[in-house]
């Protein structure tokens, strides 16, 4: 016969028992979920052309197709604000409309200060009204031609900055003639929009590609992502470099894309706002590693314009900011610290 009191103690046992049992399989569940979430996933991407470039995504931890779709339309929504050429874009209608001032969108306007902000820190050196200029040129061209001097000159004398003021979304100018130019920037700051969607959709890994400008999101399955340098005038992808890198961005600005030659003279498409002709300082490209990538596009240009020297201790003087500066004859100089902060490896 069992007692009440022996009773109670094997239902205690039994009640620990299931307790156990549970505290098993919760665990048991953990362990194998968690070894699925370290498994790596095929990644999804799509490469499109757009922005006057080719555009690719590529995301390692999602397989929602629609994610992709949705970073090509910010790239279609940034073309429709920010394209010099593109007729029904909102810059080209500022740019030939006969207002001095306008009410602008917030895109426009935040892209506007960026650009404005580097048009004075390197003393018009780098200079988003270049417009009036640069319109001149077609560097793509089937047969491109080099603009007559007078046109040139005219144009030159519509060039300056300090004609523009932005405050909040009013944007105003000087004269009708000056026209904004933001090419150089642009695609840095539609990086940055497309890496923001992505992490709001959940995204924890890809990469983002927009022609010569690459931004990481994260890392490759806890390890950083191994990014090409590209040698300048050798064929697509021919790395000069790489260097591993976990959400950085890593742009390049270089003259062996978008130029051509006419009587053995290279014209290419970074223009000084003093001449109206091409720069001429002995370099090839410039790379820039930064965290937001539209830094890394205005440093590019800026630092190609301002030269080896004058562009290197500008890189110097900010900081988790690093470059890598080719020369015309394939020499390559990093920023200080450069090699100290990340992994790169030289190709012979
Ligand atoms: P890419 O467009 O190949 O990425 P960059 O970022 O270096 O190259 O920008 C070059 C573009 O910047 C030119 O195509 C032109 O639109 C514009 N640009 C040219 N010269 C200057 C300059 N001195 N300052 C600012 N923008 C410039
Ligand atoms: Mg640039």
């Amino acid at each position: 016969m069992i007692r009440t009191s022996q009773k109670r103690k094997i239902s205690s046992y039994g009640i620990y028992f299931v307790i156990l049992f549970v505290i098993l399989v919760i665990f048991g569940y953990y362990i194998i979920s968690s070894k699925n979430s370290y498994e790596p996933k095929a990644p999804i991407t799509d490469t499109q052309f757009a922005l006057n470039t080719v555009v690719s995504v590529t995301i390692y931890d999602s397989t929602d197709t629609s994610i992709l779709n949705g970073a090509f339309e910010l790239c279609n929504k940034y073309e429709k604000i920010f394209s010099r050429t593109l007729e029904s874009s909102e810059l080209y209608k500022l740019n030939h409309s006969s207002q001095l001032t306008s009410e602008v969108s917030a895109d426009l306007a935040s892209l506007v200060k960026t650009g404005l902000e580097y048009s004075k820190s390197s003393k018009g050196a780098f200079d988003i009204s270049i417009a009036p200029v640069s319109q001149l040129w077609d560097f793509t061209a089937e047969d491109p031609v080099v603009p007559v001097q007078t046109k040139i000159k005219a144009a030159l004398s519509h060039v300056g900055y300090q004609n523009f003021t932005i405050n909040g979304t009013t944007l105003s100018r000087e004269s009708k003639e000056e026209q904004l130019d933001l090419g150089a920037i642009a695609k840095g700051y539609i990086a940055d929009r497309i890496k923001e969607y992505l992490l709001n959709q959940g995204v924890k890994s890809a990469v983002i590609s927009l022609g010569g400008n690459i931004l990481c999101v994260g890392n490759k399955n806890g390890e950083p992502f191994n990014i090409g340098i590209q040698a300048p005038f050798k064929e697509h992808n021919k790395t000069l470099a790489s260097i591993k890198v976990s959400d950085k961005s890593i742009v390049t600005s270089g003259i062996y894309e978008r130029c051509f030659t006419k009587d053995g003279i290279l014209y290419h498409h970074i223009l000084n706002p003093k001449t109206g002709y091409p720069y001429e300082n002995d370099l090839s490209s410039v790379t820039i590693i930064s965290d937001k990538s539209v830094n890394g596009d205005a440093l590019s240009t800026t630092c190609f314009v301002l030269g080896l020297e004058k562009g290197m201790s500008y890189i110097d003087s900010i900081d988790d900011t690093y470059a890598i500066f080719v020369n015309s004859e394939g020499k390559i100089y990093y920023s200080e610290g450069l090699e100290q902060e990340f992994s790169m490896k030289k190709n012979s």
